[in-house]
């Protein structure tokens, strides 16, 4: 067993992979019977079980899959953490079609490897899944938060991510414009799912400018008819003058291309792992004079909602703590400025701090 222990005898294997971001366990879950092909990445325990959806997302291959489930399961680590929470960083990810290949079954057998990891992850819905696959899941096993209000859970979690959302928006624009009123303010949504549309509905009451995007036109056409907003280009959007862009699609929308076009003051959006590359993203978005914040700071809501299912449900201690988004991403950005250090280091560094306190 030994010489196992060398690390080069792993090259380019997942395993190898999991010291870079200190993953404590990465499970690969294959059932024939219903098709299911999902893994489970635990990132980090230290302040509780780890708590984070299940994507299911047609994935182009297995390397792309673990990647995301890498990149996704640190990131709800930090995100707990910021956010006061005793919960570790989990996610998954079912390698599938959300739209065609969902069955009851496969998303029992899902719900029978995780009742296997005794209470160590616990799930909830992500993007290509909702609060009735958790109604399978729970079937299975009593790890899974983000169930039904009918059946006495919190239901769909994305209304409360997209208020944390609007409230950390406030507090960029109280940094950036001097007033948190975003009245006037040209502001792009991109994806006009769960967390955009609900987003919308903020914005929108609040007199903004509000354009969407959505690689799904009868998305787009939906949430124009029904916001009265207007409607962008998916290629559009990142040569658009605008004063804030909020990425509510999937990750990786900032990058080297997208920030050398971008023209915006502000950055917030509920999208998980904005920056395509967090090593050097957040210092050019700091170069640039852009205001970012930091996704998993910025999209807490829907986690608190979680947790509060799993301490016991409880609607308003959710919206205090959803609402206390504003003053955490104040406090991060004041920071960021005073000590010239990119936003999302900083708020990594608070995070760290907490998980190292545990520790000792
Ligand atoms: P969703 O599946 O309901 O919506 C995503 C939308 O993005 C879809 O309409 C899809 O067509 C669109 N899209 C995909 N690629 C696009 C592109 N290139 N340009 C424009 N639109 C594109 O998912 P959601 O629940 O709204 O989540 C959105 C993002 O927020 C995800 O990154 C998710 O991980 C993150 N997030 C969600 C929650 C939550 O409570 N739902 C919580 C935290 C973070």
């Amino acid at each position: 067993m030994r010489e196992v222990k060398n690390r080069s005898f792993f090259e380019h294997s997942v395993i190898n992979k999991m010291p870079e971001n200190e993953h404590e366990q990465v499970v690969f879950c294959e059932d024939n019977k219903t098709g299911l092909m999902a893994i489970i990445a635990i990132h980090n325990t230290v302040l509780g079980p780890s708590l984070g959806g299940a994507r299911m997302w047609h994935y182009k291959n297995g390397l792309e899959a673990t990647r995301d489930a890498l990149r996704l399961s640190k990131a709800m680590t930090y995100k707990a953490s910021v956010a006061g929470l005793n919960l570790g960083g989990g996610k998954a990810v079912i390698i599938d079609n959300s739209i065609k290949n969902k069955t009851p079954e496969l998303f029992r057998r899902f719900g029978k490897f995780i009742e296997s990891l005794n209470g160590k992850y616990i799930t909830a819905e992500d993007v290509g899944t909702s609060s009735n696959d958790m109604k399978y899941i729970k079937m299975e096993t009593n790890h899974v938060t983000c169930l039904p209000e009918s059946t006495g859970g919190g239901g769909d979690p994305s209304s409360k991510t997209a208020y944390g959302v609007y409230m950390g928006m406030k507090a960029c624009a109280k940094l950036c414009f001097g007033n948190k009123d975003l009245d006037s303010k040209i502001i792009v949504v991109q994806g006009a799912g769960h967390v955009g549309t609900h987003l919308l509905e903020w914005l929108v009451k609040e007199n903004a400018k509000v354009y969407i995007s959505d690689i799904d036109e009868e998305k787009v056409k939906e949430a124009v008819k029904k916001y009265n907003v207007e409607s962008v280009g998916v290629n559009e959007v990142y040569d658009m003058e605008m004063d804030i862009y909020s990425p509510c699609a999937l990750g990786a929308t900032v990058n080297n291309n997208t920030l050398n076009r971008l023209k915006c003051s502000v950055i917030a959006g509920g999208a998980n792992n904005q920056l395509a590359d967090e090593n050097v993203d957040g210092k050019m978005i700091m170069e640039k004079g852009i205001i970012y914040a930091p996704d998993f700071v910025i999209n807490a809501g829907g986690l608190i909602n979680c947790y509060s299912e799993v301490i016991g449900y409880n609607r308003e201690y959710v919206l205090n703590k959803v609402e206390n988004i504003y003053f955490t991403v104040l406090d991060i950005l004041k920071k960021s400025k005073e000590e010239n250090t990119p936003a999302d280091l900083i708020a990594k560094r608070i995070a760290e701090q907490r998980i190292n306190e545990a520790i000792k």
